[in-house]
């Protein structure tokens, strides 16, 4: 079956009694045992639970992998995945990343003797270069979060493979409705769930899946053993989020695309970061490897003190940090996402106090175009007026 019917899908046959069409939510957390030696397959709820199966294994299904792992965040399912290194193991991990992931690897794993160098994750020569004999792992945001860097995925697990290295892809911004990693060779997937795949912005919740018996294995242990896992009421909801998956994907793409291009000839913005426009350094590898495009692109106004104005006059789009619901969001990186990544490391990749990340609704794009535009000429007007206009 095609994914968006598997997405609508999701639980629909699985519960024999009474045939309801949306698997229940079961509550209890201990199971009872027929008899001595004897399991239903529950037996306590950190372990295994009804509802949070189903949607493992919905996901496991999606992402085209073994096993399913649904957590209590995204990064609940960061540390459940970084629970697999031990002191001294080296990552190699993506120069662009989610500052939470940043801030969970520098300020805690350090403390657990796990070390990591930042690279940019498609460059073979810088990878090679930041490999050393305690090097066990590669984690990748394809496309990355805010500047749109795009890694080769084939290429990249091809080469780990061949180095003994895991392949980890943090899969949220592309969802298995366009990306696919573990088919294109990665070992495991996490999610933010909480973003597109939760979808309203309502639901917090992680999501692991792992490819091959014995790391699904070694996953399961872990996600029991450190028990952050998803509960029953918020396993539900997110199953249902994801049922209208495919729909919302499609709408988040071309109405994203739609405001890059407007924004790509706007008088008051610099840079477009948006990997399915043309020009776009990774729009090629993206093309190949993913059957399309996120909601989410960055852009530069030509003056910082834009920002603020820029924000302030807003009305539909919410100056607010998440990313990957229905509600159009801006950001301002520099002082919301990635305040906890140190200065230096931010303006090397690029994220400076010009950048504003669009996480785009699915709104009627020419409602969102008009409420860019109107901030946009009243920002323009406000710093005319106190002459530190850049037009
Ligand atoms: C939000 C996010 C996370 C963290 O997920 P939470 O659900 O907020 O814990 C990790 N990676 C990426 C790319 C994200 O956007």
């Amino acid at each position: 079956m095609k994914i968006e019917s598997r997405l609508a899908q999701i639980g629909s046959v699985q519960e024999p009694v009474t045939g309801a069409v949306n698997y229940p939510i079961y509550l209890a957390t201990a199971f009872r045992h027929p008899r001595l030696g004897q399991s239903t397959g529950f037996d306590y709820a950190r372990t295994k639970s009804p509802t949070r199966s189903v949607l493992e294994q919905a996901a496991a299904e999606l992402e085209e992998g073994d096993a399913g792992f649904a957590t209590s965040s995204g990064m609940a399912a960061l540390t459940t995945v970084f629970a697999l290194f031990q002191q001294g193991d080296h990552l190699l991990v993506s120069l662009d990343l989610y500052g939470g992931t940043f801030r969970l690897i520098e300020q805690i794993m350090t403390r657990f003797g796990v070390t990591a160098s930042y690279v940019d994750t498609n460059d073979l020569d810088a990878l090679e270069e930041s490999r050393c004999s305690s090097t066990k792992a590669v984690l990748i945001e394809t496309p990355t979060n805010p500047l749109m860097m795009v890694t080769d995925l084939a290429k990249v697990s091809a080469w780990a493979r061949k180095h003994g290295l895991l392949t980890i892809v943090d899969n949220t911004l592309l969802t298995p409705f366009f990306q696919r990693p573990l088919a294109l060779g990665c070992d495991i997937v996490v999610h933010s769930a909480t973003k597109y795949l939760g979808g309203h912005n309502d639901v917090l919740a992680g999501l692991i899946v792992t490819k091959g018996k014995e790391l699904s294995e070694r996953m399961g242990f872990l996600h029991n053993s450190y028990g952050a896992v998803l509960g029953p009421q918020d396993s539900y909801l997110l199953m249902r989020g994801m049922k209208t998956l495919a729909l919302r994907m499609e709408r988040h793409e071309s109405n994203a695309l739609a405001i890059a291009n407007h924004l790509l000839k706007h008088p008051l913005v610099s840079n477009v970061y948006h990997p399915g426009l043309p020009e776009h350094p990774g729009h090629d590898v993206q093309k190949a490897q993913a059957s399309g495009n996120t909601g989410i692109f960055s852009f530069k106004v030509k003056d910082a003190v834009l920002v603020e104005p820029i924000l302030r006059h807003l009305k539909l789009i919410a100056f607010a940090e998440s990313l990957g619901g229905v509600e159009s969001l801006l950001t301002y990186p520099t002082v919301q996402t990635h305040a906890d990544i140190p200065e230096e490391i931010r303006l090397r990749v690029g994220v400076d106090d010009r950048l504003l990340r669009f996480s785009v609704g699915i709104e009627h794009v020419d409602d969102l175009i008009a409420d860019l535009d109107q901030a946009f000429a009243q920002a323009d007007q406000e710093t005319k007026a106190k002459g530190e206009s850049p037009s």
